[in-house]
């Protein structure tokens, strides 16, 4: 029988070689990786991910004398005679081998791991059952990431930590310098419907959706307070990521009397809210000298209760489902008919849209209009609007990497999430499959993974839409995909 002893092996500084450049050694080296960088490839093709990952990349066949210099080899080739080639001239150089999917070649075998921080779980069957010890390790791998494994600290000082976060209407960048900080350094970000996966996605931290759910399971308020408690009660540093400001229409301050009864300590980071965010994208200022002297705030839902304060623009979040309730009742309050109204759908994003009208038109009309959306009324409405900065910008989807550097002053960059694994969560899956391609003018196509996984939801492009690639291969196999 063949025995395994389970080692951690000291490699920093070693070299680490694989023979091999397909899926099978793209696998391996997602785990080599998170432990060094030290890592060469020899094969005469590469897979466009591992490519990606930036390791010394040699392209030409195996020869004995590749094995020069390193201290460990996986032999991931797909012709079995290579393989048992590079262990006999490993064995010479006294050089241990993986050999992919084979015990028997084998000096050491791979478990399945968990990373966390400087934690690692190590899975094995001794190579006997790998499907087993995949399973093990993914049933491990979600308790881990639904914090089982961390210590209750007793220590006030390193009581759990919560940081209540506004992360703006959309544009990720428009976040501000110390909620990018503080979502470095969390443990855990909770976010919501409205803060989008580009955003999320920058960060490391373990990612909880609270929001609205494909099966429209909603996750109730108190649900989500539960959840935040639980996280912070075992001492980690949460980021609760909230769009817009937490403050406004945002029920944040639930969530902090929550918090407030267990003791937990927590901070609060104000965001862009929409209101700001779509009065700069579409160049309504909400006050201006002599015309708007008082803005205000107000909520078209429940539809019942609406409000209509005596200030010179009113901003109405909650619209998408109310916009003729919110007009009648503005035209109630004896607002002039000829009063300009912009309703702004998807504010500070690619697929920003503007209707705009009189009281009296769009009280008259009837308009498609879907959430996120809010409705800006006042004579601050200015000719401006349809001519707007923000609406000059080309766009442009990214599949892949931007090698081109689009400039910020030209383009707006809609980052598409290239799903790669089992594990990304709905929203993302959803917002995905979300992207508008009636408001992208350019894609372009920097990463061979994604353009495929880009097909398998978007069986054709529109025409108007020009395409760039990164390079021949890429441009060959989006032909081939979308049969161009
Ligand atoms: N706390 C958030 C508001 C949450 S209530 C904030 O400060 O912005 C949700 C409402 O916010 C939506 O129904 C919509 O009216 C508005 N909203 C949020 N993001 C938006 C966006 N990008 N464009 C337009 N409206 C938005």
């Amino acid at each position: 029988m063949k025995s395994f002893l389970p080692l951690n092996v000291r490699i920093d500084n070693k070299k680490i070689l694989f023979i091999g450049g397909g899926k099978i050694a793209l696998h391996k080296i997602k785990t080599v990786a998170q432990y060094t960088r030290n890592i060469s490839i020899v094969s005469p093709e590469i897979q466009d991910e591992l490519h990606q990952m930036g390791f010394t990349e040699i392209f030409k066949e195996y020869e004995t004398s590749d094995l020069e210099g390193f201290f460990l080899v996986y032999a991931c080739t797909n012709n079995i005679e290579v393989n048992r080639r590079i262990k006999n001239d490993a064995a010479e150089y006294g050089i241990m081998v993986n050999v992919v999917d084979n015990r028997e070649l084998s000096d050491f075998i791979s478990p399945a791991v968990i990373k966390q921080d400087e934690m690692t779980i190590a899975v094995s069957s001794n190579g006997e059952n790998v499907k087993k010890s995949v399973e093990w390790r993914n049933k491990l791998k979600a308790l881990v990431q639904r914090g089982y494994f961390l210590t209750r600290r007793s220590e006030p000082e390193k009581r759990g930590f919560v940081s209540i976060i506004g992360a703006g209407p959309g544009d990720p960048e428009l976040l501000t310098i110390k909620a990018e900080r503080v979502l470095r350094e969390a443990d855990v970000i909770l976010y919501d419907d409205l803060v989008s996966s580009e955003l999320v996605d920058r960060f490391d931290a373990r990612k909880i959706y609270t929001g609205k759910r494909k099966d429209h399971h909603h996750y109730e308020q108190e649900a989500i307070n539960e959840e935040i408690v639980r996280h912070a009660l075992q001492g980690e540093k949460v980021a609760r990521l909230k769009g817009g400001d937490p403050f406004i229409f945002g029920r944040g301050g639930e969530e902090i009397e929550a918090l407030r009864q267990h003791g937990i300590r927590y901070e609060i980071i104000p965001g862009i809210t929409a209101a700001h965010g779509a009065s700069a994208y579409t160049e309504i200022p909400l006050t201006m000298r002599k015309i708007s002297s008082s803005v205000a705030f107000c909520t078209g839902h429940p539809v019942n209760k609406i409000q209509v304060p005596d200030a010179d623009t009113l901003v109405y979040y909650m619209v998408a489902s109310a916009v003729h309730d919110v007009l009648d009742a503005v035209a109630a309050k004896g607002r002039d008919e000829h009063t300009m109204v912009a309703i702004v759908q998807n504010a500070t994003r690619y697929n920003q849209k503007i209707i705009t009208g009189t009281l009296g038109e769009l009280r008259k009309s009837e308009q498609a209009v879907s959430s996120p959306a809010l409705l800006i009324l006042g004579e601050n409405i200015n000719q401006f609007i349809s001519d707007n900065w923000y609406s000059k910008k080309k766009k442009v989807l990214i599949l892949g990497e931007d090698l081109v550097g689009y400039a910020p002053d030209e383009y707006i960059k809609v980052y598409y999430p290239c799903i790669q694994s089992e594990e990304t969560d709905h929203h993302t899956l959803e917002q995905a499959g979300a992207v508008d391609l009636n408001f992208i003018d350019e894609i372009y196509v920097s990463s061979l993974a994604c353009i495929r996984n880009f097909r398998e939801l978007y069986k054709d492009i529109p025409k108007k839409i020009i395409i760039k690639t990164a390079n021949n291969y890429i441009d060959d196999e989006y032909r081939r995909l979308f049969s161009v």
